[in-house]
C-alpha cells in the first residue's frame, strides 16, 4: 500500500501516521522527522537546513527530494511493499518529482490522506505541542509562517490528487481515536476493499 498523508502544520499527520503504517505493515516516513532527525545529530544536512526549518520556511527542493529518494530505496519499503509518507510532497515540484521516482520503481500512489481542520484549532495544539516536545518552530510567529507556506505551496496539490482521484479527506478536529477511527473507516472503505 502506498500512501501519502497530507495537511496543515498541527492537524497531527505525524500521530495519526503511526496507527496507519501499523495498520498496513508499511513504514511511516516523515521528512519533518528525517529533517529534525538530522539537526539533533548535527550532519552536514542538519547544518545546512536548520535555518530555514527553524523560520518555518521550506527545504529546498531538490534537497528533500533526494532525501525521500534514499529513504524509498531502503530494503523496508520493497519488503512491506509500500510506505506512508508523511509531510511529502509539499511543493508541485515535488509532487512531479515522486510520479517520476514511482514510475522509475513502477509503484503507483493508492491514497491520499487530506487531514482537514478549522485553521483557529491548529495554532492552539501547535502551541500545546510546543510546551510537551519543545520543537524549535512550534513558536506563534514560525506557526503563522508555516501555515501560510502550507496554503501557498502545498494546499494546490489538494487539487492536483482530487483530480486523479486519489483524495481521502478526513475531519481532524476531535480526540487522536476520533480522528484515527475516521482515518481508518475512510480508508478501508476505499481501499480494502478493492
Ligand atoms: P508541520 O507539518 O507541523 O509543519 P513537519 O514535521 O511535517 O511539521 O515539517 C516541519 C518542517 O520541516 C517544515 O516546516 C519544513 O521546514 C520542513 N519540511 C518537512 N517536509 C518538507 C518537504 N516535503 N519539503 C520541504 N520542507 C519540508
Amino acid at each position: 500500500m502506498n500512501l501519502l498523508i497530507m495537511g496543515p502544520p498541527g492537524a497531527g499527520k505525524g500521530t495519526q501516521a503511526g496507527g496507519i503504517a501499523e495498520h498496513y505493515k508499511v513504514p511511516a516516513i516523515s521528512t519533518g522527522q528525517l529533517f529534525r532527525d538530522n539537526i539533533a545529530l548535527g550532519t552536514a544536512l542538519g547544518r545546512t537546513i536548520e535555518g530555514l526549518i527553524a523560520a518555518g520556511n521550506l527545504v529546498p527542493d531538490e534537497v528533500t527530494n533526494a532525501m525521500v529518494f534514499d529513504r524509498l530505496a531502503k530494503p523496508d519499503v520493497r519488503k512491506h511493499r509500500g510506505f506512508l509518507l508523511d509531510g511529502y510532497p509539499r511543493t508541485l515540484e515535488q509532487a512531479a518529482a515522486l510520479d517520476a521516482e514511482l514510475q522509475r520503481l513502477r509503484m503507483r500512489l493508492d491514497g491520499v490522506i487530506a487531514l482537514t481542520a478549522d485553521p483557529a484549532s491548529l495554532v492552539s495544539r501547535m502551541l500545546k505541542r510546543a510546551e510537551i516536545e519543545g520543537r524549535a518552530d512550534d513558536n506563534e510567529e514560525t506557526i503563522r509562517t508555516r501555515i501560510e507556506v502550507y496554503g501557498a505551496e502545498t494546499a494546490p496539490l489538494l487539487t492536483l490528487y482530487g483530480e486523479r482521484g486519489l483524495l481521502i479527506d478526513v475531519d481532524a478536529d476531535g480526540t487522536v481515536d476520533e480522528v484515527a477511527q475516521r482515518i481508518r473507516s475512510a480508508l478501508s472503505e476505499r481501499l480494502d476493499r478493492r
